[in-house]
C-alpha cells in the first residue's frame, strides 16, 4: 500500500522508516531537503509538495510542529486538499489545539475527505523502537480502516472519542508529564541541598509510589546532566498554550499547569528553549543554589 508523509523532523522520520520497514511504499514531503534525500535514500519517493503527496495516496500522515503548520499543509496553497480525492484519509499525528483539528476536519468534509487526529507520547526513542502510545479521535469506521497502519508504529493506538479528542488525551498528557517533572525536580532537589544524595534517593523511591515513568526516563539523565532532547521546552511550551486556550476556552482552571508554563517561560528567557523538558530542574537549581548530580 502506498502511503503520504509529510514532516521528517525528529519524530516523523524514525516513524516513516518504520513504515517502510513494514512494507509499506512512501511518498514524502518536508520543507527540509536534507530530510527528504534521507528518506529517499531509504526507499521513500519524494514529492514537491503536499498537494503532490496527496495527488498518489489514499492515505496521509502529517507529524509537523503545529496547528498553523497543520493549517497550512493541509488546507493552504499546494496543500493536501488541492490534491486529493473524496475518499482520501488524513491522519494528523502532530500535537495540536483540538479546536483546530475539528475546524481543519470540517473543512476536509466538504471535500468527501476524512480525518483522524493521533497525537503520539513516547518521544523519539519510541518513535525509533514502533512503540509509541497513540491517542486517535476520528470516526471508528476511519480508525479501523487505518488501526494497521498507525500500530506499525506503536505499542499501543486507543481510540478516545470523535475528531479533536485525540488532542485532548494528549493535552491531558501533557499537563501530567510537565508537573511529574516539575515534582521530580523539586523531590531532587530538596535531597541534594539536605545533604543526600539523588542517586541513593531515586533508588529507593523509584519502586514506590512516587515512582513513575517521568521520574525513570528523566531523573537518571539530570543526574548526568544530559539536556539534549528529547523534547524540547519550546515545544512543551507550545503544547501549554494550547491547554490553556483549551481548558480557558471549556471553562477549566489549571493553577499547577499556569505555574509549570512559567517556570518553562523563565528557562526559555535564560537561553534553554531548545534543550529537554528535563531541564526544568534547571529552575530550581538557581533558586536553591545546588546541582543535582550522581
Ligand atoms: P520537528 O520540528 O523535529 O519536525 C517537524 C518537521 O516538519 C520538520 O522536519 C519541518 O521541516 C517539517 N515542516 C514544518 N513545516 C512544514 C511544511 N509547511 N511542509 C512540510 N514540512 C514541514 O518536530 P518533532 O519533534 O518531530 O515533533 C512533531 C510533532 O510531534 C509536534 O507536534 C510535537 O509536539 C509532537 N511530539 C514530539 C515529541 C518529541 O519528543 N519530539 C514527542 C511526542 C510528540
Amino acid at each position: 500500500m502506498k502511503l503520504g508523509f509529510i514532516g521528517l523532523g525528529i519524530m516523523g522520520k524514525p516513524m516513516s522508516k518504520n513504515l517502510l520497514k513494514q512494507g509499506y511504499n512512501l511518498v514524502v514531503c518536508d520543507v527540509v531537503q536534507a530530510a527528504v534525500d534521507e528518506m529517499v535514500s531509504c526507499g521513500a519517493v519524494a514529492a514537491a509538495t503536499p498537494k503532490e503527496v496527496a495527488a498518489q495516496t489514499d492515505i496521509i500522515i502529517t507529524m509537523l510542529p503545529n496547528s498553523p503548520h497543520v493549517k497550512q499543509v493541509v488546507l493552504g496553497q499546494d496543500g493536501i486538499i488541492e490534491g486529493a480525492k473524496a475518499g482520501t484519509v488524513v491522519i494528523d499525528m502532530s500535537s495540536i489545539s483540538p479546536l483546530v483539528s475539528r475546524e481543519v476536519a470540517e473543512k476536509l468534509a466538504e471535500s468527501g475527505i476524512e480525518m483522524l487526529d493521533a497525537p503520539v507520547s513516547g518521544g523519539e526513542p519510541k518513535a525509533i523502537d514502533g512503540a509509541l502510545s497513540v491517542m486517535v479521535g476520528g470516526k471508528k469506521q476511519v480508525f479501523d480502516q487505518c488501526f494497521e497502519i498507525m500500530k506499525s508504529m506503536a505499542g499501543s493506538v486507543v481510540l478516545t472519542g470523535d475528531i479533536g479528542a485525540g488532542n485532548v488525551t494528549k493535552l491531558a498528557n501533557q499537563i501530567m508529564v510537565a508537573i511529574n517533572i516539575a515534582g521530580m525536580s523539586e523531590a531532587l532537589v530538596l535531597a541534594a541541598k539536605a545533604g543526600v544524595q539523588p542517586e541513593l534517593v531515586y533508588q529507593a523511591i523509584r519502586g514506590g509510589l512516587a515512582g513513575s515513568t517521568v521520574l525513570d526516563a528523566k531523573a537518571p539523565l539530570v543526574m548526568d546532566r544530559k539536556f539534549d532532547p528529547g523534547f524540547r521546552i519550546n515545544l512543551h511550551i507550545k503544547d501549554l498554550n494550547n491547554v490553556m486556550d483549551t481548558a480557558h476556552g471549556v471553562g477549566v482552571p489549571l493553577p499547577m499547569t499556569a505555574a509549570v508554563m512559567e517556570m518553562m517561560q523563565a528557562l526559555k528567557v535564560d537561553g534553554m528553549g531548545d534543550d529537554d523538558h528535563g531541564s526544568l530542574i534547571r529552575f530550581y537549581e538557581k533558586m536553591a543554589q545546588i546541582e543535582v548530580k550522581r
